[in-house]
């Protein structure tokens, strides 16, 4: 539980009465929970949330309460957590493009999220979990495997493409380097840390750079050109190199900025080279069904760095926060 917005450290573990579903809603018992960077950021209000606050936007466990209007989940039915909320009334969410949705919402940002026993979602943000995942699994792959595979597809990543994936550690980029992969693009990753170059290797990277070099120049030596696409979450730290490392036509998708928030552009180099910039954030309910498709048949994993209990909460939010971790961190609740 937040009660004020002082950072990772601000987290309290308390009773509350676990919270009742609407109409539309059902309530779940959660089996496990995963981390992401949005814990930290609305745990320093980066947006302000309303207080107190539960966070945590992953989850997936039993369906324990459902509302009176809902006829699409049963109690007891195993489900993964689908953290993309739109309003499903507004001319968007009618188009199907939900995170343009004027009363969009994230969970564990704009409503509690996993970070809990229970979290009360709407039906329509459940999906039953695959049944070859294991929780800490069906719990890990959501906001990221979603987010990643948003961008790739805004991105036009296909067969054959060159992939770069700049710092690679974090949720959405290790689920962008397993997607690019399973949609058949080669894929190089950075990293400023050597054994994750090598994870990313063993994950089907084809090879890796350190991000502190001119990683630009080191990817152009070793293939003989750019990067079709590059897939950026850094921001400043990385921002020119990430776009010199890309071929003519190239396109560099970026979903967050954990280095800060500016960055230059150099207006010729853009056009010249024809080069698009993409911004993109979490999916939509299609997208959300086709990464689960993707991640319960086995063709993308999903990358655990590992799994914690739930009381240990403040040492795996500080792992996140120090940027240690490859893939997912993960809750037993
Ligand atoms: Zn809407």
């Amino acid at each position: 539980m937040l009660h004020d917005i002082g950072g990772p450290q601000s987290f309290v573990l308390e009773e509350v009465a676990a919270p009742e579903p609407g109409p539309d809603e059902v309530r779940i018992k959660l089996a496990a929970s995963a981390l992401n960077h949005l814990d930290i950021w609305t745990s320093l209000g980066m947006p302000k949330p309303h207080l107190p606050h539960v966070a945590g936007a992953d989850g997936a466990g039993v369906v324990d309460a459902v509302g009176e209007a809902v006829t699409t989940v049963l109690p007891g039915q195993n489900v993964v957590v689908n953290p993309s909320v739109g309003c499903g009334a507004c001319p968007s969410c009618l188009r199907g493009t939900t995170p343009f949705c004027a009363n969009y919402q994230i969970l564990g940002e704009h409503r509690w999220g996993t970070l809990a026993e229970y979290v009360v979602v709407p039906a329509r943000n459940t999906i039953p979990k695959p049944d070859h995942l294991t929780w800490e699994q069906a719990a890990a792959y959501g906001l990221a495997t979603g987010t990643a595979y948003r961008m790739l597809r805004r991105a036009r990543l296909g067969p054959g493409d060159v992939l770069l994936v700049v710092g690679v550690g974090g949720g959405v980029s290790s689920a962008g380097l397993v997607l690019g992969r399973a949609m058949g693009a080669d894929v190089y990753v950075t990293s400023t840390n050597t054994d994750k170059i090598c994870r990313a290797i063993q994950l089907g990277a084809t090879d890796g750079f350190n991000t502190t070099n001119l990683f630009a120049e080191d990817l152009k030596q070793e293939i003989g050109r750019g990067a079709d696409v590059v897939l950026e979450n850094v921001g400043p730290a990385s921002w020119e190199q990430s776009v010199r490392a890309l071929e003519r036509g190239g396109r560099l998708v970026t979903c967050g900025s954990t280095s800060g928030t500016k960055v230059e552009i150099t207006v010729p180099y853009l056009f010249f080279k024809q080069l698009e910039i993409i911004g993109s954030t979490m999916f939509d309910y299609r997208e959300f069904s086709e990464v689960t498709d993707l991640v319960g048949s086995g063709r993308v994993p999903v990358v655990i760095d590992r799994i914690d209990n739930f009381v240990d909460l403040p040492a795996a939010l500080a792992r996140l926060e120090a940027g240690e971790q490859l893939g997912k961190i993960v809750l037993r609740t």
